[in-house]
């Protein structure tokens, strides 16, 4: 029997070759983070048997409850914002962090990296709304610091990511998705660095978000259902 998160997956699958191949892309193109969030690791297993490997969650003590009672072959990346003093415990964890948003926070993640060993791949938040209450660089300031962030030895800067405004319909989102790509455009330019990385699209928007770029989508709610309320907690 298949279960409805499993067909949930196939239908989120069909959607993205489709957006793919309307902007001329091969559906493999785009990379699909299942996040999590909210959701305990027998679900996360459940998915894991359709098959599929990547994760993304967006709290470290969620990730670090739910990531070592699962195989270790499953991939996480982190979605969420990051506080200073869980870089540490998150980095064996994680391949990505989506949500770099700041120059201080790259320094200290690529400081960490060097001590921990490790070279996570690094997505660089930008919020091109403009919305005050977001966590994110602005496109100035991250015009202002590219030169700085990509001098960090350790980060692997694939790209930028982006968190739109809540809309009543997906196609509201596509200025927010085109803004982001002319932005790594010109930042690619501008540096002499190819910066493949569009990390933007959730549940509701990214068929559109695919049709703008998107070469990473986060979707949770499409393939895992509603949010649960009660998320793990870090064991005492
Ligand atoms: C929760 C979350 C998502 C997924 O949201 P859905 O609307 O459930 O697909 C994507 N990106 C980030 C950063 C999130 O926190």
């Amino acid at each position: 029997m298949i279960s409805e998160i499993t067909e949930n997956l196939r239908h989120v699958r069909e959607r993205m070759a489709a957006a793919a191949a309307r902007s001329g892309r091969p559906a493999d193109a785009v990379e699909l983070i299942a996040v999590s969030k909210t959701h305990p690791a027998e679900v996360i297993r459940e998915l894991t048997r359709a098959p599929h490997t990547l994760f993304g969650e967006s709290k470290v003590q969620e990730l670090l409850a739910k990531a070592p009672e699962l195989p270790s072959s499953l991939r996480w990346h982190f979605i969420g914002h990051l506080q200073k003093n869980k870089i540490r415990r998150l980095l064996p964890w994680v391949e990505a962090v989506h949500s770099v948003d700041s120059l201080a926070l790259a320094t200290d993640l690529d400081r960490i990296a060097a001590e921990e060993g490790r070279r996570p791949d690094v997505y660089l938040q930008v919020n091109v709304a403009e919305d005050a209450a977001k966590f994110g660089f602005s496109p100035e300031s991250v015009r202002r610091d590219l030169e700085a962030l990509l001098a960090l030895p350790r980060l692997n800067i694939l790209g930028l990511m982006t968190i739109p405004a809540l809309v009543e319909k997906p196609e509201q989102n596509r200025p927010a998705f085109a803004a982001l790509r002319t932005l790594r455009d010109d930042l690619a330019a501008a540096a002499g660095v190819p910066l493949p990385g569009l990390s933007m699209g959730m549940s509701d928007d990214f068929d559109v978000a695919i049709e703008e770029g998107a070469t990473s989508v986060r979707v949770g709610s499409a393939i895992f259902g509603r949010r649960r309320r009660v998320i793990q907690a870090e064991p005492d």
